[in-house]
């Protein structure tokens, strides 16, 4: 099933290029704030299955070039995001600590945008702000000390992510946190679809020009021992979203470019870049 949120908090089931609208069936309520409509039908999703097939199946189809694709959770306990983690990126950065040993970073749950709405670049003269590629994973079940082989069974879906990045020494919560600076969507589809999470395909393209292009397989930890480390550290809840990394090919993005990513069985989908204002760019001491 491929889950979307659209115009307003609504949630719909995507199929043959049109969104069934199943808000009614979720029980979500659009108007309440936090907006964590989504959390409440993941971690229910068991209960409320059979209810979204059933108002799907009497939907009126609207196709999806006609609703505007929020993201699928705005608001979850966290966003945990992995540095570094295929072999041929941390060449490119000069990264010497890969993943393995680097851990995992939090960005900030209000950089979550969707699929209709553009990246916002801060004004910073002097820095480049890169697109970074990723494969989302969306916990369905609460978790702590989650065992490796375990792993797949607390994943509820997966989705395309962008980790949009200001290069420099800034703290990385810092630097990847800008609102819109983590689009996730066009939907989250779930986790029967898409089967085994380390034979995906990861692709972006920046207007026409593949810029990065790179198989899951290839990551330095896999989907299961990131869940395993992460879950080590803190619970994981229904709807917590985990970015698992980027393959090399990084770069620059400008206004007026639109970026595209396709994961295998997952998604596509293409987010305009506008230039913005304002963002902090005050002159920092190395990072010791
Ligand atoms: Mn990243």
């Amino acid at each position: 099933m491929k889950l979307a949120r659209f115009d307003g908090g609504r949630i719909g089931i995507v199929e043959n290029g049109n969104v069934l609208d199943v808000t009614a069936a979720t029980g979500v309520d659009t108007t309440m704030w936090p907006p964590v409509g989504m959390v409440q039908l993941i971690a229910k999703f068991a209960d409320k299955k059979d209810a979204l097939v059933a108002a799907a199946k009497k939907a009126q189809p609207v196709p999806l070039d006609r609703v505007f694709l929020e993201t699928p959770i705005p608001w979850p306990n966290k966003l945990v995001a992995i540095p570094v983690n295929y072999h041929a990126h941390a060449i490119e950065m000069s990264s010497p600590a890969i993943s393995r040993n680097a851990g995992f970073f939090i960005k900030s749950n209000s950089s979550l945008s969707g699929a209709s709405q553009p990246i916002i670049l801060p004004d910073l003269h002097g820095r480049e702000i890169h697109h970074e590629a990723e494969l989302a994973v969306i916990i369905g079940r609460e978790g702590r000390n989650v065992r490796r082989e375990d792993a797949l069974d607390y994943i509820f879906g997966y989705a395309c992510l962008l980790d949009i990045t200001v290069r420099g020494k800034q703290e990385r919560a810092m630097r990847k946190s800008y609102d819109t600076f983590t689009p996730v969507g066009p939907w989250i589809t779930t986790a029967d679809e898409v089967g085994d999470p380390s034979d995906l395909d990861v692709k972006l393209w920046v207007n026409d020009t593949l810029r990065q292009s790179a198989n899951t397989r290839d990551m330095i930890i896999d989907v299961p021992e990131i869940i395993a480390m992460a879950s080590s550290v803190m619970t994981l809840y229904p709807g917590d979203i985990i970015a698992t990394g980027t393959s090399e090919g990084v770069g620059r993005i400008a206004d007026g470019e639109v970026v595209t990513i396709e994961i295998s069985r997952v998604g596509r989908m293409s987010v305009h870049v506008k230039q913005g204002v304002g963002g902090s760019n005050i002159a920092m001491p190395a990072v010791i």
